[in-house]
């Protein structure tokens, strides 16, 4: 994706600049926590446009600094549900594409999630394996992930195949 030019000097953003954003990566960082506890928390980064009239563009990255995709919305920085979608976007495709995995993934059918609108709050949503017991479903609210029971007990959560 990089061009023949050195990309610019990308800029750490501090805590709140961006207050609606910080909050959306806040929960996001748990998901984040819950899901890869080895992984230190993601982080907003200004990127310089290279149009003198557009501001800066601003991604989601690693702790590392590696990003991946699009920059959010600029209209992310002033509407919560914006910002929420904006950052859980950012931050889904930095570490899916980055770390080379699927991120978050489902604990009771092992397949990658996506954000999807539910009771009018963002959360991850999981396509399910197709078999009985295991419809399409939504498995938490963004932020939520930490709150549900540890993944992998598979003598709890072993259900009757047949
Ligand atoms: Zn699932």
């Amino acid at each position: 994706m990089n061009g023949f030019f050195d990309p610019p000097e990308p800029r750490r953003v501090p805590p709140g600049e961006y207050p609606l954003r910080d909050e959306a990566l806040d929960l996001v960082n748990r998901d984040l926590a819950a899901t890869l506890p080895d992984r230190k928390p993601l982080r907003p980064q200004g990127v310089p446009s290279f149009h003198e009239d557009e501001s800066e563009h601003v991604c989601v990255t690693l702790a590392n600094g590696d990003w991946h995709g699009d920059f959010m919305d600029p209209d992310s920085a002033y509407d919560p549900a914006l910002a929420l979608a904006a950052v859980t976007d950012a931050a889904q495709e930095t570490v899916a594409e980055c770390l080379w995995q699927a991120w978050p993934v489902c604990g009771e059918h092992g397949l990658g999630m996506h954000p999807r609108e539910a009771d009018g709050r963002l959360s991850w949503w999981c396509a399910g394996n197709g078999l009985p017991g295991g419809p399409a479903h939504i498995r938490a609210a963004v932020g939520g992930l930490d709150g549900l029971p540890h993944p992998y007990r598979p003598e709890r959560k072993r259900r009757r195949t047949g």
